[in-house]
């Protein structure tokens, strides 16, 4: 497991498991095999994370057989999960504690369960995959 917000601390309590992938012989596609489950780790829904990884690789993106997939040809497992580390620096760690407690509104506030701070998040409406991932929590 590593820590949700990149820290070496052992004793940081938020985890998630590193990203295991599997290219698919045929396509070019490239499956997130727990993408579900890292998820889940961040309370987020699944279609966020895999829209970030494929908006911010441009490409495309879906789900097969309940299996997720980026089409792609060789992206490194570690670029994988720096895209990962920016979904959650976006979108997770609250902005001033830290703490990945947080949920987002409907109206793009993001609430943090651990300290009580609240944030209008502010979309850069520059059609970017920040941008993008944030017109999705709007509806
Ligand atoms: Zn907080």
């Amino acid at each position: 497991m590593i820590n949700i917000d990149r820290s070496d601390d052992i004793f940081y309590r938020y985890k998630m498991s590193p990203l295991i992938i599997r290219q698919q012989g045929r396509n070019g596609q490239l499956i997130l095999v727990n993408i579900d489950e890292i998820a889940k780790q961040l309370s987020v829904d699944s279609i966020k994370l895999v829209k970030f990884i494929s908006y911010e690789l441009g490409t495309k993106s879906g789900n097969t057989n309940n299996q997720w997939w980026i089409k792609a040809e060789q992206p490194t497992v570690s670029i994988l999960q720096e895209i990962i580390s920016k979904f959650i620096d976006n979108f997770i760690l609250c902005k001033q504690c830290g703490n990945p407690e947080t949920t987002i509104s409907n109206h793009l506030t993001m609430k943090c369960a651990s300290c009580g701070h609240r944030v209008k998040l502010v979309r850069p409406e520059d059609n970017g995959s920040v941008d993008k991932i944030l017109k999705m929590y709007k509806k």
